[in-house]
């Protein structure tokens, strides 16, 4: 079957307007709309949205559904309550300030919340109702953060990616939200998850380890049976349409009009949505200054502030507008002249050929925003220069294009001065070398345009689903575990190689908590009393805690990862004689770090030496344990230890020292017709690694491993040993 692609924004991508009677559907041409048009060829596809208009009556709902669904959409129609609590309420008065950094206009409202989840439940609803096997489904932006999370648990195996616009902020931020980890569970619902710069994708990690405890490797992490890819995808520009419009003979007399109006040598152009992340007082703030500070300027120069109006029904937006006029009008009163107006100011939208105008026709963009998730009107402007022209840059260096767009003038937009000495400098840099600088820029943004974005986005989605399917194929099945019972039962010599903490039970936080359970010795006090049946147990244990729990079992010990040996009713012993003599040498850093670290603590074993940081706050633990890792690496660089990582702890140790070579040292001295080897991190990797082929590797937990079987759980884990157990009593009573 062919993939369609679904895609799911909180508005469609045009507008309905009721004009005499009669209703008209206007496209729309936003970035968005522009970077999926390319998929309307590669793939059937679908768009579900909100269309922005109420219907008046139950018919004129289904006109339109009729008439959108010939588009290739479907609407979600919301009540106007509905689109007040959750779109102006939740979306724009709590996510939007809380993730642009503006706590102090963040409203946390628990009201607003409930119709956010409605409202999100509403679009999963319409998602189920037109989801087909094979679908590729996009979720888009801040409006539908618990939509992947709904829909995942009602659809397992959906190919889900979810994609914000706008910025993710530090965990400082995040952990304020009342309802974090439901927001957060939404969002790891999707297979891939989509920021605009990698600063963004740091800030998310850090919240999943703190929030859920889900530790990333380069960026995947690994959540019930699923891998979870993060990355960054700078959007970008539909570059042809800004690079070519200029042009056109109309935006050329556009061009004419605004020149002969303003006669001044030199135009500042700032454009902006009407909203208080886009930093523009702090932009008239410095213009300000610099007419002050630079005399010379006056009536040569005009700043065009186009602000398009936005959320006009949000009391904070309505205020920022106050402040606008008020600020323009006392600049304009100060410095202006008869003939001379320092800010031509526009409280509107343009036409396109207007913005191309303006654009091409502008010396300097001043782009100042405190946050912004990319800014597209940076690129838009660079991309409709000519290089042959010239143009200059001022960007804030919060906004997520200045990663992108480095040769431009960069400013911190708190800073008033630093706004009006970078407007000094762009107007006096030389011609050559802004057509230098617009050329490297202008490069990056051909290449990366709107539609590369996308594509990009759909290939990596793809690839992700791969990795989630790569684990999948190892989930051990019904089959398999009753074929792996009846080779048990068929077996002469069998030999169960078992890892304690993480495959037997769960990890435990208090050393109380880590006992055996009852059902775990009377599991493993079976399976050693089955004939021909050799139990080991592989722990990282010391062997004083292995002997206390297992001793009075019939079973064999590998304690401390392979460092002690011990066979049922023998003596301990170890492979060869290892020299300790380096733990007076690494003793001391570690304590440093506990002393650095409260809650951490060091375990020392007698031929290794651990940090624990289970205990320690989540965010310092992970930060001190990789300053320990470098510390130890360089420290340990001449002496023959192993450094290692594991869950929440670092272990220094004996070169050579491994569970796996301990395992072989029991399998070298049996001739065993069937071995199975259990365990649940990297030490027992090695055992997996080691094994002969014929055995049955089988790791706990859906990770990366190179076991041969995965199993969900502890809990699963026990279940399969109990049934073994079984199973092989059945099978000798009945010979
Ligand atoms: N824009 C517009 N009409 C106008 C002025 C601007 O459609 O009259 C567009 C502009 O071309 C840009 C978008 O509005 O694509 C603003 O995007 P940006 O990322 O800069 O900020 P946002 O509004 O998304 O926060």
């Amino acid at each position: 079957m062919s993939k369609r692609l679904v895609i799911i924004s909180n508005r469609l991508p045009l507008s309905i307007n009721k004009r005499k009677g009669k209703l008209s559907y206007q496209p729309s041409s936003g970035g968005l709309a522009t970077g999926m048009s390319s998929f309307y060829q590669k793939y059937d596809s679908l768009w579900i949205g909100w269309p922005g208009y109420a219907p008046e009556s139950k018919t004129e709902q289904q006109d339109i559904t009729q008439e959108l669904a010939d588009k290739k959409m479907s609407p979600v129609f919301l009540s106007r309550r509905q689109v007040e609590l959750y779109y102006e309420g939740f979306s724009n008065k709590t996510i939007w300030p809380l993730f642009h950094y503006f706590s102090q206009y963040t409203l946390y409202d628990s009201k607003s919340w409930l119709a956010y989840k409605r409202v999100n439940q509403i679009f999963c609803d319409k998602v189920l109702e037109h989801i087909q096997p094979n679908d590729i489904l996009w979720v888009h932006d801040y409006h539908l953060l618990l939509l992947p999370g709904m829909i995942r648990e009602k659809t397992r195996d959906a190919l889900i990616g979810f994609f914000l616009h706008i910025p993710f902020p530090s965990y400082e931020l995040f952990r304020t939200l009342p309802w974090r980890q439901e927001i957060m569970n939404g969002i790891l619902g999707a297979d891939l998850i989509g920021f605009h710069t990698y600063d963004y994708v740091r800030h998310f990690l850090s919240s999943t380890s703190r929030i859920v405890g889900l530790e990333h490797s380069l960026a995947r992490l690994r959540h019930d049976d699923r891998v979870i890819k993060v990355d960054s995808f700078p959007m970008g520009i539909d570059y042809d349409k800004y690079h070519e419009t200029p042009k056109q003979d109309k935006v050329q007399k556009e061009i004419k009009k605004f020149k002969t109006r303003l006669k001044t040598e030199k135009i500042i152009l700032s454009i902006d949505r009407l909203d208080y992340s886009k930093g523009i007082p702090q932009r008239l703030e410095g213009y300000h200054q610099f007419l002050h500070d630079h005399p010379e300027y006056r009536e040569k120069i005009t700043l065009i502030m186009l602000v398009v109006p936005s959320r006009a029904r949000v009391e904070s937006y309505r205020k920022l507008k106050y402040q606008l006029d008020e600020l323009v009008g006392r600049i304009n009163g100060e410095h202006g002249t008869i003939g001379w107006t320092p800010i031509y100011y526009l409280y509107r939208s343009v036409p396109f050929h207007v913005l191309s105008a303006l654009y091409n026709m502008s010396d300097v963009g001043l782009v100042t925003p405190f946050r912004d998730g990319m800014n597209l009107v940076s690129k838009e402007f660079v991309a409709s220069k000519r290089s042959d022209k010239g143009g200059v840059l001022i960007l804030s260096e919060m906004a997520g294009s200045s990663h992108e767009l480095g040769e431009a003038i960069m400013i911190n937009p708190n800073n008033i001065a630093e706004i009006a000495h970078a407007i000094k400098t762009a107007l006096e840099i030389p011609l050559e070398e802004q057509k230098h600088t617009l050329e490297e820029m202008n490069l990056k943004l051909k290449r990366y345009s709107v539609k590369r974005w996308a594509e990009d986005f759909m290939e990596r989605l793809l690839q992700t689903h791969g990795l989630s399917e790569n684990l999948a194929s190892k989930k051990i099945t019904t089959r398999l575990r009753q074929f792996i019972s009846r080779k048990f039962n068929e077996s002469k010599k069998r030999v169960l190689i078992l890892d304690y903490d993480g495959t037997l039970v769960g990890y435990a936080r208090t050393p109380e908590k880590a006992k055996p359970t009852a059902q775990v010795r009377s599991v493993l006090k079976h399976l050693s009393q089955l004939p021909n049946c050799m139990v080991i147990i592989n722990s990282g244990r010391k062997r004083e805690t292995l002997q206390d729990w297992f001793g009075d079992l019939e079973v064999n010990f590998i304690a401390e990862h392979g460092a002690w040996l011990k066979r049922y009713q023998a003596e301990w012993f170890t492979i060869e004689s290892l020299n300790t003599a380096w733990k007076s040498e690494i003793m001391p850093i570690l304590e440093h770090y506990v002393m650095r670290t409260p809650g951490s603590f060091i375990e020392e074993k007698n031929y290794s030496l651990v940090w624990h940081y289970r205990k320690a706050n989540v965010g310092l633990g992970a930060l001190r344990a990789t300053e320990l890792m470098d510390s130890l690496k360089y420290m340990t660089a001449n002496l023959n230890l192993q450094v290692m990582e594991g869950n929440k702890v670092i272990e220094v140790k004996n070169a050579g020292v491994n569970k796996g070579r301990a395992a072989l040292r029991y399998l070298e001295e049996i001739s065993a017709d069937f071995i199975l080897a259990m365990g649940d991190d990297w030490t027992d990797e090695y055992m997996f690694r080691d094994m002969p082929n014929s055995a049955y590797t089988i790791k706990v937990g859906y990770h990366a491993t190179s076991a041969t079987y995965s199993m969900r759980s502890p809990q699963e884990a026990l279940a399969f040993l109990e049934d073994l157990s079984k199973s092989a009593l059945r099978d000798s009573d009945q010979s």
